[in-house]
């Protein structure tokens, strides 16, 4: 069984199209989505057909909410909140149900799947730094949360018996024991400095977690953004991934 976990879409399809034919390719089975999956980007309806058709889990982001008003305007940047605007006029009735029905944390056996802070997962609060890392970690049970929110990928882990520390490798193995909270990064708006779509594949008989990072047609999606007349920042930062 291979699970793919990908977070942070916003309505990018041309990114989600390559990170699902690659984990496709992957053998990947069962999928985690860790929230976002409209706001900012020019294809938000493709991208929740899209989502929904996957077999897995799937939570709630801020802008997934926002777009139904179930998050607060307030907490959204002026670019970020015209863009919600944007978004929430083109969704359908069964659009809104679907993301106003998201959960806000997911179970799926050892794995838990949230897209801000498992601690508080309705107050949309970063987990940027080990020590963000180390409030977190003992305020949930399962040996793995997967979140997004920053969009930057990363790895945070608390041995058995040991301290808390960064893993920097982008392939690892699970060790025994030991919880980790993984960053999944964002699929379709990166801000690590690499514009390419990420997305992860966790081997769950080897116990594997790898990142990747794929190239897709940013221009494409930039040139949708403008003709739709969405924040120009928002199509610029595709190509800096900042
Ligand atoms: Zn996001």
């Amino acid at each position: 069984m291979r699970l793919g976990v990908l977070s942070d879409v916003h309505g990018n399809l041309e990114a989600l199209e390559a990170v699902l034919a690659f984990l496709g390719g992957r053998d990947v089975d069962r999928y985690v989505c860790c929230g976002d999956i409209v706001g900012y980007g020019p294809d938000p309806l493709a991208c929740i057909e899209r989502i929904r058709g996957l077999d897995g889990a799937v939570v709630a982001g801020n802008h997934d909410y926002g777009a139904v008003g179930k998050a607060e305007a307030a907490g959204f940047n002026p670019a970020a909140a015209e863009a919600l605007v944007w978004t929430a006029d083109r969704l359908g009735e069964g659009e809104r149900g679907y993301l106003a029905g998201l959960p806000l944390t997911a179970e799926a056996g050892r794995f838990l799947a949230v897209h801000a802070s498992p601690s508080a997962p309705a107050e949309w609060r970063y987990v940027l730094t080990l020590n963000d890392a180390g409030e977190e970690m003992g305020r949930f049970a399962a040996d793995v949360c997967f979140l997004g929110h920053s969009h930057s990928p990363a790895v945070w882990m608390q041995p058995a018996g040991g301290s808390l520390r960064t893993v920097s490798e982008s392939r690892f193995e699970f060790a025994a024991g030991a919880r980790y909270i993984v960053n999944a990064g964002s699929v379709g708006q990166p801000r690590d400095g690499d514009p390419r779509a990420c997305c992860l594949v966790l081997d769950e008989a080897s116990g594997e977690l790898s990142f990747h990072r794929l190239e897709y047609d940013i221009a494409a999606v930039q040139a949708k953004m403008r003709e739709a007349g969405l924040p120009e920042v928002l199509a610029s930062r595709l190509g800096s991934g900042f």
